[in-house]
């Protein structure tokens, strides 16, 4: 028997997170569910409608965050690069489940959607009864499993641009194709105009503590030609040779590192560098 509460609203929600900073956010439980507490009471968020809605303004695809990785796959609005991964994670038991909420908050580097939001400078709207903020997802993640969230505080809404996410790339790299945890994941964008690189964004996923993005690096090909950035791109690959650090696991540090590179080069390889 699960205790808890179903909110059926945001700032029900938000009140009862508020009264009880003690209560679990619940999304789909995929995540929860591995480590079960009889003694938590959970705060269940698949009744919230502000946080199931998918829609959009002038500048963001907006995607409440108890939106199930199903519902992203149907929407129209959604971009094609996160239905992409999205597609390929577990099976549709869990995809049916499974939140972009939960994917985010659980903090793991093998998530796969949160490999999407990172690589394309996702923002998140955090929300509590005191208030609100948006924050760049680059400022969510503070270590494996340890994110700025406070214990008050839901996030309610993941805000991808609407433009400039067209010419993109995404592998996963599991143990088998269906059912598998990432070993290796990587998800990049290029966009050109007038014949330059206008934005370069790449992250890799289930390599480190936390997923990895150096925007930094990815800023040597901006405002190059293709020609000039093909020019730079042992330059640039030996910048990323040095930043990708594997932490050691069942998967070998050796490999790890040879497969971000592959994906790094067939990605550059695949956009004309
Ligand atoms: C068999 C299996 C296969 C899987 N395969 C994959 C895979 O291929 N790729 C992948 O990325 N993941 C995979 N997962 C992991 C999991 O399904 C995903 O991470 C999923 O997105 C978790 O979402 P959820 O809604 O079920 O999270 P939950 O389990 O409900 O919550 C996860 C964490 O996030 C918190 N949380 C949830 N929503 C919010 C919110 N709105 N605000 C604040 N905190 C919140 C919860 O308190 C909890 O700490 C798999 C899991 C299983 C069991």
């Amino acid at each position: 028997m699960v205790n808890g509460y179903q909110a059926t609203s945001l700032k029900e929600a938000l009140d009862i997170l508020g009264r009880e900073p003690s209560v679990v956010p619940y999304g789909g439980g995929t995540d929860l569910m591995i480590e079960a507490d009889d003694n938590a009471t959970y705060l269940f968020l698949s009744k919230v409608p502000e946080m199931k809605q998918i829609t959009e303004d002038t500048d963001y695809v907006r995607l409440g965050a108890a939106c199930t990785f199903t519902e992203i796959m149907e929407s129209e609005l959604a971009p094609s690069l996160l239905k992409e991964a999205v597609f390929q994670i577990a099976a549709p038991a869990i995809r049916n489940l499974g939140t972009i909420g939960g994917n985010i908050c659980n903090g793991s580097p093998k998530a796969d959607s949160a490999l999407v939001f990172v690589a394309t400078d996702a923002k998140l709207r955090l929300a509590s009864r005191r208030g609100e903020r948006v924050i760049p997802i680059s400022e969510f993640y503070l270590g494996r499993k340890k994110t700025v969230l406070a214990e008050d505080e839901l996030l309610a809404e993941v805000l991808m641009n609407k433009s400039g996410l067209d010419n993109y790339y995404y592998k996963k790299v599991g143990a088998r194709d269906a059912l598998a945890i990432s070993r290796v994941s990587f998800a990049a964008v290029l966009t050109t105009a007038e014949d330059k690189i206008v934005n370069c964004m790449t992250a890799f996923g289930a390599v480190s503590d936390v997923i990895i993005k150096r925007a930094d690096i990815d800023a040597l090909l901006t405002g190059k030609t293709l020609a000039e950035a093909k020019a730079i791109k042992e330059e640039y690959l030996a910048a990323y040779k040095q930043a990708i650090v594997p932490i050691r696991g069942r998967i070998s540090a050796e490999y790890r590192k040879a497969v971000c590179m592959n994906l790094l080069n067939d990605f550059l390889l695949s956009k004309g560098i």
